[in-house]
């Protein structure tokens, strides 16, 4: 993929025109009001039918997964899911794209906001659970009905999630007694429905190989506490928060995989999984933001005269130019690359997915702080939009795993050959 196809491009154009119409006039009350993001995101989901396709996606793999269950039943080994290439070129997963780099160029927090609820907890829910439990659970995630969270940061532990994990299970009869405090979590706040990832409480194993279980919570069961939304730097229109969890007992039907066997052996690998689908989705959230920089970048560089002259024609000046397209053009293929992949049925290796990630989000921090150098004092003022993308920005370094821990994985994984 070298470019958009017209048809795609027909997408953004229209994605582009809602968030004009629909969300740019309510960045303000999104970033500082009282507005959580729900409504307006559920009304674009609706104007685009990101809804319909999702229930459709949902009903085809659920017959997929019941016809691979009445194999096994039968005694036959389920089929091999084969990745097929998409007779679409591309427009499923672009159309999945689109939406995350339109935002980004106004409200990244919104991205986040959804990509949690949509992708991360319902995806972790379609990868892990039984039938039963995505019906009752993954499909209102889908279609962002309700709101999801994922859990898995602790006060204790980040870049070491499970290494330091203190949150556990304890079983008690034919159910478990859940404790543990979250912190960081993206809809945190407002969560109907949460994936509380924690350890199984095996005295006799040491505590970093104790098995990883996955547990999903509902807002309002009793010991289960949302904090209000987080102050922070930025990224205001996604709410974050705190969990605290003391003594939910649960029943083995909201264990997902319903077994501690199955659980545990999806449980490190399917948190990876994971962390692979949010980095592709960074890269597109640095793009919109990217974009959005040199686009008002180069209306500044025109318009704000100093000297008698326009400051566009400052070779310094330039050169801040320069270097926005060039992360512009590096990040945009990278994009066209994961797009072009999935639609050939292929994905990312980790590796891959954490040198984009890398690459991506540190181009748009840098390209959202030379914004607001190119800016000069208005730069600095919350009345120019570049202040609140380099305040957003810069989370893109630190969530779905820091730059550090994407060098160390990177490097890891080539140096393993
Ligand atoms: C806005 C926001 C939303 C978030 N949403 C969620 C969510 O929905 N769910 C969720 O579970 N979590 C969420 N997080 C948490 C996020 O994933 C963590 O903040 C992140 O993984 C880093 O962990 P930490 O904050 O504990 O930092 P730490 O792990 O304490 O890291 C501190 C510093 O040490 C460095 N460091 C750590 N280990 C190494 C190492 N081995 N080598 C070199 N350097 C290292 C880090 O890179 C960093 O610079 C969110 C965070 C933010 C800011």
């Amino acid at each position: 993929m070298i470019e958009w196809s017209e048809s795609q491009q027909m997408i953004r154009d229209a994605v582009r025109k809602f968030v004009e119409t629909e969300i740019k006039p309510r960045v303000e009350d999104l970033e500082h009001g009282d507005t959580p993001p729900y409504e307006v995101l559920r009304k674009m989901i609706r104007t685009f039918g990101m809804d319909e396709l999702a229930r459709q996606r949902f009903g085809h793999q659920i017959e997929k997964d019941r016809k691979a269950e009445a194999a096994r039943a039968g005694g036959e080994s389920s089929p091999r899911e084969e990745k097929r290439p998409r007779s679409d070129g591309g427009d499923s997963a672009a159309m999945q794209i689109i939406p995350i780099i339109e935002l980004c160029r106004f409200c990244p927090g919104l991205v986040t906001a959804m990509g949690v609820s949509m992708g991360l907890t319902a995806a972790s829910i379609m990868s892990k659970g039984t039938i039963a439990q995505k019906e009752r659970w993954a499909l209102d995630l889908l279609t962002l009905e309700k709101i999801g969270a994922w859990a898995i940061t602790e006060p204790g532990s980040g870049s070491d999630a499970f290494g330091g994990m203190k949150a556990s299970a304890r079983r008690d009869g034919d159910g478990y007694v859940l404790n543990g405090n979250k912190t960081f979590i993206t809809n945190g706040p407002y969560a109907d429905t949460i994936v509380f990832i924690c350890k199984l409480d095996e005295p006799e194993v040491d505590p970093r190989d104790r098995k990883i279980l996955h547990f999903v919570l509902e807002r309002g069961m009793p010991g289960l506490v949302q904090s209000k939304p987080m102050r922070k730097m930025g990224l205001h229109s996604s709410p974050t928060g705190e969990l605290f969890v003391e003594d939910v007992r649960v029943g083995r039907d909201r264990l997902l995989g319903e077994s501690e066997a199955r659980a545990a052996a999806s449980g490190r690998a399917g948190a990876k999984d994971t962390f692979s689908m949010e980095r592709s989705g960074v890269a597109a959230m640095a793009l919109g933001i990217i974009e959005r920089c040199l686009e008002l970048s180069l209306d500044y560089a025109r318009s704000r005269v100093q000297f008698g002259k326009p400051i566009g024609e400052f070779q310094l000046i330039q050169e801040k130019i320069a270097t926005m397209e060039v992360a512009r053009v590096n990040v945009q293929n990278m994009v066209y690359r994961h797009i072009e992949l999935v639609a050939s049925g292929k994905s990312m290796t980790l590796a891959e997915a954490s040198a984009m990630k890398l690459y991506s989000a540190r181009a748009a921090s840098e390209v959202a702080m030379e914004a607001v150098q190119l800016f000069g004092g208005n730069g600095y003022m919350a009345e120019y939009q570049v202040e609140q993308l380099a305040r957003d920005a810069k989370v893109l370094q630190i969530y779905a795993g820091t730059d550090e821990i994407q060098i160390s994985q990177i490097a890891r994984s080539l140096l393993a050959g």
